[in-house]
């Protein structure tokens, strides 16, 4: 288990907590304050990029004095874990609205609307504290070209929708806003999401890996390679002599994308108990 759990979820998985989502926490007005600027902000996400642009031009020696600062400030504020579907499905037995938005990190990456985020709350939508404060900042970061408003959805809905963005390669992720209290799932990749551009490419971790390792099972594998262009961590390699793909279980983040990707369901999850993050 990470840290977290430890912290925030009474020895288990901090992001299956009710509480973590609840509305109580979001009476906390900081908290309040940090979400509106999130939303309304729309320099926001471009100045978090910039500014890790220019830690990482950073001489080694600085880097190694600000980055843990800088971590500790992110797991207080903004910190991420990557889930795959099931610990998701786990989650939505109890969250009881979802409510899919742009996300706000593409806006800043990509410069358009890209609707990956999915909003969670403990309450139905129209009683969402959450959504009502999205709805106070107002519409102006629904900047196109796919605004179509909030989009409410049913757990069977968001699921499909999830595992149809999981098939085009795109990793779950779940973020707290002021942490413990949890906001959000997104879904990122490593050419856009300005949080995994931060923890594999610029050295700044943004995010826990998943409580799972994934594994091959070499009897169904049939050495495609399709899995490996799907593993955005660099976690999978070919082995010629058995010519069959392996996972290095120290890069594996635990997504399940490479699962998604494989015809022959030679992947499997593994959950691992240990310490760690
Ligand atoms: S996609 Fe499946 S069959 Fe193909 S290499 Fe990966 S694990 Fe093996
Ligand atoms: S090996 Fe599979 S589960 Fe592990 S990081 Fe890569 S895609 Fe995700």
């Amino acid at each position: 288990m990470c840290q977290f759990c430890h912290r925030h979820g009474e020895g288990q998985r901090w992001y299956l907590q009710a509480r973590n989502y609840s509305e109580d926490l979001l009476n906390d007005l900081s908290r309040r304050r940090l979400i509106e600027t999130f939303i309304g902000d729309p320099e926001y996400f471009g100045k978090g990029l910039r500014m890790l642009e220019a830690l990482s031009r950073l001489p080694p020696y600085v880097r190694a004095v600000i980055g843990p600062i800088a971590l500790r400030i992110q797991k207080r504020y903004h910190w991420g874990q990557v889930l795959p579907i099931e610990e998701i499905e786990r989650i939505f037995v109890f969250v009881n609205s979802i409510v899919r938005l742009p996300c706000l990190c593409r806006q800043a990456t990509v410069g358009s609307e890209q609707r990956y985020c999915y909003a969670l709350s403990m309450v139905p939508h129209e009683r969402s504290r959450l959504i009502e404060l999205v709805r106070s900042v107002g519409s102006s970061y629904l900047t196109g070209p796919d605004t179509g408003g909030l989009e409410v959805l049913s757990k069977e809905q968001a699921l499909a929708s999830l595992r149809l963005v999981e098939r085009k390669g795109l990793c779950h992720t779940v973020w707290t806003f002021k942490t413990p209290f949890i906001g959000s799932i997104c879904n990122c990749d490593r050419s856009d999401c300005l949080a995994m551009r931060a923890t594999l490419s610029m050295g700044y971790p943004m995010m826990f890996r998943a409580e799972y390792t994934a594994e091959v099972n070499r009897d169904l594998c049939n050495g495609c390679r399709r899995c490996m262009r799907a593993c955005q961590f660099g976690a999978m390699g070919y082995s010629v002599a058995t010519e069959k793909v392996v996972i290095d279980p120290r890069r594996c983040y635990g997504c399940g994308i490479c699962r998604a990707s494989c015809a022959r369901r030679a992947i499997v999850l593994a959950e691992h108990s240990s310490t760690r993050g």
